[in-house]
């Protein structure tokens, strides 16, 4: 697990997303008022209270305390919500590239004194109800937080984490595991050749096939040369190798100290509990020490670098001529200065957000290259912050030319400064997503806090985000010339500041592969006899322990007992405005005011389905009414929280051969500017511009461009989706819109030079879209605004033009559902609201096996199984053994002995059972690491423990706290009402040892169902040559 940061535009303001929430419940006995009982000087089991502050626009307060002995950081953040967040950070600032810090938080997790069975943190995301647990390497901190709504898993978790973090086992064979290995490649046969291997080891060679994180990796290590963000804390493929066990240990020794650490709670449970048990389980052992992980200021250049790096070449990329990145980067100044971090922040948003910015203007719309580099704007996650704008998708030829724009562009702002409206724009953004409410605050605010706080900055500072924005205000006011003289003073005059130009190399991967071949050589070389012969037995003892029965009795465990027996009922109305249905939901919601639609779109003609996701991209962005595609944006940034419009495929909770196809429109605004949000929807439903071609391009390059960098990372659900594709009517089009075919039809379509015919077909999807004959709505708000915002949907609906029901497509079976799932037999079709789905009674599923050879080093395996829909008796237990059968059998084959990041199975509510691995180094063998775990789940070799387990594990994700925004989003949208929802969680209950064996007989055996197959990878021998594939 990794934290690479990519894309750091805005990235503070995102953190800052959802701030907000449950004014309503002020009730004296209220968490963030108990916590200002606290006084500065009280003690606390060991620990000694600082300040006590309450900061009201979060509704909440922070309480900073310091622990007596060791002199850990403490935060509590006392607010009333149940989501419940533990985290502990440690400064780790690695000296070399062998990614110890890394490598050291895998390794931690793999057992410790108190709970000495293997990998307890895998085991106790079973175990517990945890809403999250994860752990994140940073460039210069590593953190592990979790959280949950239970009191009992709090303090489960809690004493497991602490038992980890600061009693680790940190044996040989863990490190062997999860850093790197010398191994025969056929553990059990001691003539086969020796290969590195190791969990990291292998999704570090992932991760640096990703051009985009390349990018950002070198950016950093070349801004900062001279101290930690010199080297990849992530670990280079290459360098991991030299790390060893005793380095590992040592690391830990002197990093994963109370006196590193910083702790954070946040949530509406006792603090006092908390500081008892952390003291008494952890702190108390430990005595102060200075350690030694301060990073020093990085001394300025006095003139400017460049560089030039290279990468592998993209497949996949919309014109394979233009494939170079370059940028500049800027140093900037100390994060822990957070008046200063949060000027330059909104300046650099002014600088390079939307296309009314300057750096929109003078480097996307020239249409230089395909969109910005994937490190642009503010970057605020190293001690001293840096600015990074510049181009990727160009051609090489053009590098000189964007170094020249950025320069040029520098001057303009300091002449012309920004537009008083784009400035009000970022400050009613800022509000808009204090208000916001997110169901992972916590969490929110602790990645937040992080980065200052792990440079002593002041966290609490960082959380009075209004006086910051005051402040900014008077600023301003005193002087109209701030932001420019900042600009002046940190661009313009900034000689600490690289120009980094990346290429691709055709022969990139073919030279990773011989340095690793060299590396591997010059270690097999040094080994003795001896040596082999201990890989050889420490091989096979690996194997033996990855193959051992585990007993995990250690771990502490909620019961299913503990798991609530039924849900609470979420209240919705249904309304009708002029015909088109609309529900509403009333919620806490802040004063924001969130509208949704689904369009259906059973009208649309065949041949312009495959442009849907692209009309989608694009509707919101063109311009429309009296507005040009600028102040549009503008009106977007001013008036609402955002406006989107994606494609949807629904299918039948209830039939696999039914599915709802739509689109839906997803747009959120403060109250006070409903009005405004409903005329800009209708500006776009009666005249939406679809004239500006130059305008569609740039929009074509950057979709295309990021469908292309997607695949790297999310390649096991492109692999899924294709498995998937032949099985279901559903899984057809879905396949379509977000498959390797739309990343295929994407790249075609932005290698064209005229896209006057793709512009035509607009218009027409919008004829057969945008339509209220077609549409449902939702609308969730505070039950006082309720009648206002009725009255303004009718007043939308009103204006918004009406087609006539002609185009009504002959060829397609049309079933109508009445939208209320419960509604029974006696729905007349017809008579009222109603779902309208596409029926193919007579869908044959095929078996199809599917390579997508690419120019990756590792593979993304899929195999999926037609099963059955939501609604049937069985679907419960496929669930349940989905997660049985990934934690007990696929975890450790494809994982922990086939060295994958990650691999698994799932059931998807369109009634695919799916099995999928994540940057595997196999592909066939994992084909058949499913098919053993079908034969497992068969034989039935689990015990009511690890049925115990799985069921707590599916509950924790159907439970996962459901923010007030999106409560009742999947009666209207999907169909699925809260007594459907309740009946599947009484199956979930009632699930059996039997029942599991069963499904698995029935549904997965070989020739009982029929299953389809897909592999993302490099090229492979054994698969071009077995004529059952289709390669492509
Ligand atoms: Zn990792």
């Amino acid at each position: 697990m990794m934290l690479r940061h990519t894309k750091p535009l805005l990235k503070k303001l995102r953190y800052l997303s959802a701030l907000g929430q449950k004014a309503w419940r002020s009730h004296s006995s209220s968490a963030r008022e108990r916590a200002l009982h606290y006084g500065s000087g009280q003690k606390i089991h060991g620990f000694t209270v600082e300040q006590v502050t309450a900061i009201p626009d979060l509704f909440l307060t922070a309480v900073k305390l310091s622990h007596d002995n060791t002199g850990a950081q403490y935060l509590h953040l006392a607010r009333d919500d149940s989501n419940n967040l533990f985290s502990v950070q440690f400064r780790t600032t690695p000296k070399d590239s062998t990614g110890v810090p890394h490598i050291l938080e895998h390794t931690v997790l793999c057992g410790s004194e108190k709970y000495p069975c293997r990998d307890p943190f895998f085991k106790m995301l079973n175990r517990s109800l945890s809403t999250f647990m994860n752990a994140f390497t940073a460039s210069d901190y590593t953190m592990y937080p979790f959280s949950t709504q239970n009191a009992k898993d709090f303090q489960n978790l809690l004493s497991v984490y602490l038992d980890a973090v600061f009693f680790p086992r940190l044996r040989e064979l863990d490190f062997w595991q999860e850093g790197w290995r010398l191994e025969n490649e056929n553990p059990t046969d001691p003539k086969s050749p020796l290969v590195f291997k190791g969990v990291v080891f292998n999704e570090m060679k992932g991760a640096f096939t990703d051009n985009e994180s390349l990018y950002a990796q070198f950016l950093q290590n070349k801004l900062y040369p001279d101290h930690t963000y010199s080297v990849v804390s992530g670990g280079e493929p290459l360098a991991i190798p030299d790390l060893t066990w005793e380095q590992l240990k040592q690391f830990h020794a002197t990093h994963y100290h109370p006196s590193n650490a910083r702790i954070l709670t946040y949530g509406d449970l006792p603090l006092d509990q908390h500081l008892k048990q952390i003291h008494e389980e952890a702190l108390s052992r430990f005595q102060r020490t200075k350690p030694d992980t301060d990073v020093p200021p990085q001394p300025h250049w006095d003139k400017p670098r460049e560089h030039h790096v290279t990468c592998g070449p993209d497949a996949l990329a919309p014109d394979p001529t233009k494939q170079n990145t370059v940028c500049m980067s800027y140093l900037l100044g100390d994060i822990t200065d957070t008046f200063e971090a949060f000027t330059l922040n909104l300046l650099s948003s002014l600088m390079v957000s939307g296309p009314n910015s300057p750096f929109y203007k003078s480097l996307i719309e020239p249409k230089i290259g395909t969109d910005f580099s994937s490190v642009v704007g503010y970057d605020g996650s190293t001690k001293e912050a840096s600015f990074s704008v510049g181009l990727q998708g160009i051609a090489e030829k053009d590098i000189e030319c964007v170094k020249h724009i950025i320069g040029q562009t520098i001057d303009d702002i300091i002449a012309n400064g920004f537009e008083e409206e784009r400035i009000e724009a970022l400050l009613h953004k800022l509000e808009v997503q204090m208000k916001h409410q997110s169901t992972s605050f916590g969490l929110t605010l602790a990645s937040y806090v992080a980065t200052s706080w792990n440079h002593d900055g002041d966290p609490v500072e960082l959380l009075k985000i209004s006086e910051n924005v005051t402040r900014f205000r008077q600023c301003l006011k005193d002087n109209p010339q701030y932001l420019q003289e900042k600009v002046k003073h940190y661009f313009k005059d900034n000689t600490h500041r690289l120009t980094l130009s990346m290429s691709p190399d055709e022969s990139y991967f073919e030279q990773q592969e011989k340095a690793e071949a060299e590396k591997l050589k010059q270690k097999v070389e040094a080994l003795s006899d001896n040596d082999r012969k201990q890989i050889y037995e420490k091989g096979l003892e690996l194997l033996s322990i990855q193959s051992a029965t585990q007993d995990a009795s250690c771990l502490p465990a909620l019961k299913v007992s503990d798991i609530q027996r039924t849900i609470p009922v979420t209240p919705v109305e249904m309304g009708n405005a002029g015909g088109v249905p609309v529900q509403y939901c009333a919620q806490p919601t802040n004063g924001m005011v969130y509208f949704r639609a689904l369009c259906s779109l059973n009208t649309l003609p065949d041949d312009l389905k495959l442009y849907v996701p692209l009309f989608c991209n694009v509707i919101t962005k063109m311009g429309s009414g009296g507005m040009d595609y600028r102040q549009q944006a503008q009106q977007i940034e001013l008036k609402t929280g955002g406006m989107s419009v994606s494609p949807e495929v629904i299918p039948d909770p209830a039939d696999l051969d039914m599915y709802e196809q739509g689109i839906i429109l997803n747009s959120s605004c403060l109250e006070r500017n409903l009005p405004d949000m409903l005329h800009l929807w209708s500006d776009l439903f009666n005249s939406a511009h679809f004239d500006d071609e130059a305008r569609l391009r740039v929009l074509v390059l950057m979709a295309a461009q990021e469908l292309s960098n997607g695949v790297s990372h999310s390649g096991h659900m492109y692999a899924m989706l294709r498995a998937g594709r032949t099985l279901t009517p559903a899984g057809e089009l879905q396949e379509a819109f977000s498959g390797m075919d739309q990343v295929k039809f994407m790249k075609r379509i932005a290698e064209m030079s005229d896209l006057t015919a793709v512009l035509r077909k607009l218009p027409r999807i919008k004829k057969h879209l945008l339509n209220p004959e077609n549409m449902r709505c939702a609308v969730n708000a505070t039950p006082q605004q309720m009648s206002a915002v009725s009255t303004e949907v009718e007043k939308f609906v009103g204006v918004i033009a009406r087609k006539k029901k002609d185009r009504k497509v002959a060829r397609l079976n049309v079933i109508e559902k009445p939208l209320d799932p419960m509604a029974g037999s006696g729905f007349i079709p017809g008579s009222g609201a109603s779902r309208k789905l596409i029926s193919e009674p007579t869908f044959k599923p095929c078996q199809m096996k599917t390579y997508f050879q690419l120019p990756f080093p590792v593979n993304y395996v899929s195999e999926c199984v037609r099963t059955v829909p939501y609604t049937h008796q069985d679907y419960a237990s496929l669930c349940i053994l989905g997660r049985l059968v990934s934690a007990k059998f696929l975890h450790g084959e494809i994982r922990e002995k086939g060295g994958a990041y990650g691999g698994g199975a799932r059931m998807g509510s369109g009634g695919i059972f799916a099995f999928y691995s994540y940057r595997d180094p196999n592909s066939v063998q994992t084909l058949s690491a499913f098919r053993n775990g079908v034969e497992w789940s068969k034989a039935g070799q689990f015990s009511q423990q690890d049925i115990d387990e799985a069921q707590l594990s599916v509950f924790s994700s159907v439970d996962a706290p459901v923010a007030p925004s999106d409560k009742g989003l999947n009666r209207l949208l999907y169909g699925v009402s809260d007594e459907m929802k309740q009946k599947l969680r009484e199956e979930l209950f009632a699930v059996t040892h039997k029942s599991l064996t069963d499904v698995a007989n029935r549904y997965l055996g070989i020739g009982q169902r029929t299953c389809g197959v897909a592999i993302l990878g490099p090229a492979n021998e054994s698969i071009n040559k077995d004529p059952s594939w289709v390669v492509r």
